[in-house]
């Protein structure tokens, strides 16, 4: 997972987590992240205080079923 900035850049802090594959800067719903931004790792999707991006979250699950089906 990388951080996407709020409006004002780093200072502004974490807006949203998106989800990206390895160490990329594009997310999986195509959005360009700042390759500075913080990472997680994905086992902290949904248990951020900040909000995560439904989009990647659909992408998500659908790659990794076995998740999904423990959310149900
Ligand atoms: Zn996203």
């Amino acid at each position: 997972m990388r951080a996407e900035y709020g409006a004002g850049g780093p200072s502004d802090g974490v807006r949203l987590w998106h989800m990206v594959r390895g160490a990329e800067d594009v997310a999986m719903c195509g959005r360009e992240l700042d390759a500075g931004a913080p990472v997680r790792d994905a086992v902290d999707w949904g248990k951020t205080p900040e909000l995560c991006c439904h989009t990647c979250g659909a992408y998500y699950l659908r790659e990794t079923p076995y998740l999904a089906a423990e959310h149900q």
